[in-house]
């Protein structure tokens, strides 16, 4: 039997920022690294994605392959024949399968997605495309393509998977067995385990997470951040005036999310509970986030660019065969070529 396959996107954007690191970039390194013996784990860069909203075009292409640097940078093996990296837009099978199933998916069931709000109510109407309407019919195809079982998501897109769930059930039931219907949120949780909801906090206000559209970058350390800036924004980082270092983000949010920073890079943060000072707090984490960042921009700048050009060529080459066959057997289905 075909191994079951795990696919996720690898979302090409800049300025990415330790939060990013710890709560994204991370957790999907090991998890391909960890299930690829068992798995296929496909991941892609959703390019096509990437301007269901206005961006700098000039840039794409270039961000495409720095971002995926970065993936190598935090570990992706581009050695392991299981693990597959692609660009979506290399593959066309994704923007044909996306239009056979827009002609599937009801308007009012797209209207219903709270991202799309979300998104949409950003922007003026004359800039909400129909692009990012219809935007998780493209990450439906995305997963159909390949029959993958298991998405990891965070809630923001739990509603795209029950949506592409529905499309695949409804096509199956209506031409026989095409698709592989993905697992039901709940289990996609249980299988990925629930550290996907792990949010590092802004520096300067521990009330909310740490985001690149932050508009003064103060409370973010980038990853591109030298030491001696990230040190700054770690030691100029809010706490409170309880005096005392405790784990408790309702009361104490700030020293909170410095424990958890020092943890997640190695620390032992059990060194600093019940001080009542945070400067030693304070400083072990700069130091930390300045070994750190300077380990990953070294790792960042060796990363072999040939190699990369090479996995992904090697990899889109098998990724268009499988999505050609999914392809194939919806365009027989439908009426497009001869069943
Ligand atoms: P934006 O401000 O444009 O929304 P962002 O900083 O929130 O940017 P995203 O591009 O939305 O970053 O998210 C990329 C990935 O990083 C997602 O998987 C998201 O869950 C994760 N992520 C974003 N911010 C944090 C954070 N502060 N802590 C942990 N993970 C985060
Ligand atoms: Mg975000």
């Amino acid at each position: 039997m075909a191994k079951q396959v795990i696919l996720t996107g690898l979302r090409a954007n800049n300025g990415l920022h330790i939060g990013n690191y710890l709560g994204a970039l991370l957790p999907m390194v090991d998890m391909a690294n960890k299930h690829a013996a068992e798995y296929q784990i496909n991941l892609f860069v959703p390019d096509l994605h990437s301007f269901t909203t206005p961006i700098d075009h000039m840039q794409l292409y270039e961000q495409t392959i720095n971002n995926l640097k970065i993936f190598v940078a935090a570990g992706l093996d581009l050695n392991n024949p299981n693990i597959h990296i692609y660009r979506q837009s290399f593959i066309p099978a994704h923007s044909e399968l996306t239009w056979i199933l827009d002609c599937f998916t009801g308007f009012g069931e797209m209207s219903r997605m709270t991202q799309f709000k979300d998104k949409s109510d950003k922007l003026s109407e004359d800039r909400i495309s129909v692009g990012l309407f219809n935007y998780p019919v493209l990450m439906a195809a995305d997963i159909l393509l390949y029959g993958a079982s298991y998405v990891p998501v965070g809630d923001d897109q739990s509603q795209h998977i029950e949506f592409t769930r529905d499309i695949a059930e409804r096509m199956n039931a209506k031409f026989g067995e095409l698709f592989v219907v993905p697992k039901p949120v709940k289990e996609q949780h249980a299988f990925f385990g629930k550290d996907q909801g792990l949010r590092i906090r802004d520096l300067t206000d521990p009330h909310k997470k740490m985001s690149k559209s932050d508009e003064t970058g103060k409370g973010v350390v980038f990853l591109g951040d030298s030491a001696d800036t990230a040190k700054r924004k770690i030691i100029g980082a809010a706490t409170d005036s309880l005096n005392e270092v405790r784990h408790d983000y309702t009361a104490q949010p700030g020293v909170s999310n410095l424990l958890d920073i020092l943890t997640l890079l190695g620390g032992n943060a059990q060194d600093f509970v019940g001080q009542n000072q945070y400067g030693p707090l304070k400083s072990a984490v700069a130091e930390k986030v300045a070994v750190f960042l300077d380990q990953f921009q070294g790792s960042l700048k060796h990363v072999d660019t040939s190699a990369l050009t090479h996995k992904l060529e090697t990899s889109e080459v098998a990724m268009n065969a499988q999505a050609s066959q999914t392809l194939y057997r919806v365009q027989k289905a439908v009426g497009l070529r001869v069943a």
